[in-house]
């Protein structure tokens, strides 16, 4: 997919980032950029120098996944390019109407989460789905079929799951995931923080989150000493599919990040026409390792509807990461992995 042709992030302009919050300038309220996000298909065309209707306003998954998009993300996209690896991963299109065996609702039968507090159980871990909503809209989401509006736990300021994860002696770690976790502003974000870190048993948070990547004015000064002072240990979990992603504005982000986690990771997304090829992953791989971020997983598509499109074979999986490991060195190569409903963890495929 080009990977090549996209420009590294420059250490000088991290460099830069730095002198800023030395000189305490004013932050970019991230709440703006996320309200100023384009929706219209139609201006998102403009945007990329595309001809009028050519990014489909009108296609079915538009409708119950609207387009959502940061425009500090779009600036990441080729313009006039409708192939552009990053345009491709926001943009509704017809094919999200093909229904297509083995492709379902809730690929990973996460929805039994909706109905019990969103709160889920596994060994040694607890998941707590603590919002719907997203920076972006990711067409491939095994979540865009989540009924959110069912969940309590974030209606009932978490309590009812503050109150079973203490009841659960064994709970080691409490994974926040959504939607995006971070869409919570520092202070609702806080609390539950508190609330979590009040449970002596719990050791570690884990966030799983896409706003460092695609609105990374989000690693705001707050969120930074939010995580510092915790006393839980942090692993963060970002989500990059391709190396364009990965500009200063991501670099200086994972830079404010580094400092306040015990673990910065990145999970991908296996997607095809985005990154299924050997090139775009070694990039991806070298670009997150220059800020400081760990390759950790590359997912096969979870198999929701309307996201048929995007999968790439078990078998061309395991192949490419198979190159991809005879190219660079075994900290490069991410773990591929499957979601299997029911399974406690998941799934190693190669
Ligand atoms: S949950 Fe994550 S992958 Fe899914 S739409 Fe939101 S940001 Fe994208």
């Amino acid at each position: 997919m080009g990977a090549a042709s996209y420009p590294f992030p420059c250490r000088n302009r991290i460099a830069l980032s730095a002198t800023i919050e030395k000189l305490e300038l004013p932050e970019p309220d991230w709440r703006a950029l996320l309200r100023d996000a384009v929706r219209d298909p139609e201006e998102l065309a403009r945007l990329l120098e595309l001809p009028a209707g050519a990014l489909g306003a009108n296609d079915p998954g538009a409708d119950r996944f609207p387009l959502l998009v940061p425009r500090g993300f779009v600036a990441r996209m080729r313009k006039g390019d409708l192939q552009d690896p990053l345009l491709r991963q926001v943009l509704p299109t017809s094919l999200e109407a093909a229904i297509v065996p083995g492709f379902g609702p809730d690929p990973v039968g996460e929805q039994a989460l909706a109905h019990a507090g969103s709160l889920g159980k596994y060994s040694g871990r607890a998941l707590l789905i603590t919002t719907g909503a997203c920076p972006v809209h990711c067409r491939y989401c095994f979540r865009r079929e989540f009924p959110y509006a069912e969940q309590t736990a974030a209606r009932a300021n978490w309590e009812p799951a503050l109150t079973a994860i203490a009841a659960m002696p064994d709970v080691r770690e409490v994974i926040l995931s959504g939607g995006d976790p971070l869409s919570l502003d520092n202070e609702r974000l806080g609390r539950l923080v508190a609330g979590i870190a009040a449970l002596p048993t719990v050791r570690t948070l884990r966030l799983h989150t896409r706003f460092p990547v695609v609105l990374p004015e989000r690693v705001d000064r707050g969120l930074v000493d939010l995580l510092a002072s915790t006393r839980l240990e942090t692993v963060v979990v970002v989500h990059a599919n391709h190396p364009a992603e990965i500009d200063d504005t991501v670099a200086a982000a994972a830079a404010r990040l580094k400092p306040v986690t015990n673990a910065l990771l990145n999970q991908s997304v296996l997607l095809a026409g985005v990154n299924d090829d050997v090139e775009t992953l070694r990039l991806l791989g070298e670009r997150l390792l220059g800020c400081g971020i760990v390759p950790y997983y590359l997912h096969l598509l979870d198999r929701v509807a309307g996201a048929a499109h995007f999968e790439v074979a078990e078998h061309e999986a395991v192949a490419l990461v198979e190159a991809l490991r005879r190219r660079v060195p075994g900290y490069l190569v991410p773990k591929l992995v499957r979601e299997r409903a029911g399974e406690l963890s998941k799934t190693s495929v190669a």
